[in-house]
C-alpha cells in the first residue's frame, strides 16, 4: 500500500497525462482514504472503523466522489476526474503489498478480499513516483517554453 503522497502523485501524473483537471483526480486519489478518519476517532478514544471501512470500497469512494461532485457546476466532469483517481488508488493498493487484507472490489455484495499484493513498496517506491512526477512536470514546462518561444518568432 503505497503512502498518501504516492497516491496524490500517480493522481497528479494520471491526471495530467489524461489531460483532466489534475486537482480534482488527486482529490479522488485520496478519497478511499478517508478511512484514516478512524485515526482521530481512535485518538479521541472511540473506534469507528466499522463507519469508515466501506468508504475503502470502489462503491463507497464512488459514493463519497457522487456527493462531493454535486458541490461543482460540472458535476459530472468533477465525478469522472474522481473516478479517475479512486481508480489509481485501488490499482495501486491492489498491486502492492500493504497493511489491508486487500480491496473489498465487490463490497456491498461481497465481503471478500481481492489482492494482487507481490509487489513490495517502501520510500523507494515514493521516490521513484516523485521523481517521474518532476520529469514530467519538467517536461510540459519546457515544452511550454518552446511552444511560447517559437509563437514569439512567427509574429
Ligand atoms: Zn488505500
Amino acid at each position: 500500500m503505497p503512502d498518501w503522497l504516492a497516491h496524490t502523485m500517480i493522481g497528479w501524473i494520471t491526471g495530467k497525462i489524461l489531460k483532466i483537471e489534475v486537482g480534482l483526480v488527486v482529490v479522488g486519489s485520496i478519497i478511499p482514504d478517508l478511512v484514516k478518519v478512524n485515526h482521530i476517532a481512535l485518538f479521541l478514544g472511540t473506534d469507528l472503523q466499522s463507519f469508515f471501512s466501506p468508504f475503502h470500497t470502489p462503491a463507497g469512494s464512488l459514493l463519497v466522489g457522487g456527493i462531493l461532485a454535486l458541490f461543482f457546476l460540472d458535476s459530472k466532469k468533477v465525478f469522472l476526474a474522481f473516478v479517475i483517481g479512486i481508480a489509481t488508488h485501488f490499482l495501486m493498493d491492489y498491486l502492492f503489498i500493504g497493511a489491508t487484507r486487500g480491496i473489498q472490489f465487490l463490497y456491498p455484495f461481497s465481503w471478500g478480499y481481492w489482492r494482487f499484493n507481490e509487489i513490495m513498496v517502501d520510500y523507494r517506491f515514493t521516490v521513484l513516483v516523485c521523481l517521474a512526477a518532476l520529469g514530467l512536470y519538467l517536461y510540459y514546462f519546457y515544452s511550454g517554453l518552446k511552444k511560447k518561444g517559437r509563437n514569439r518568432r512567427s509574429s
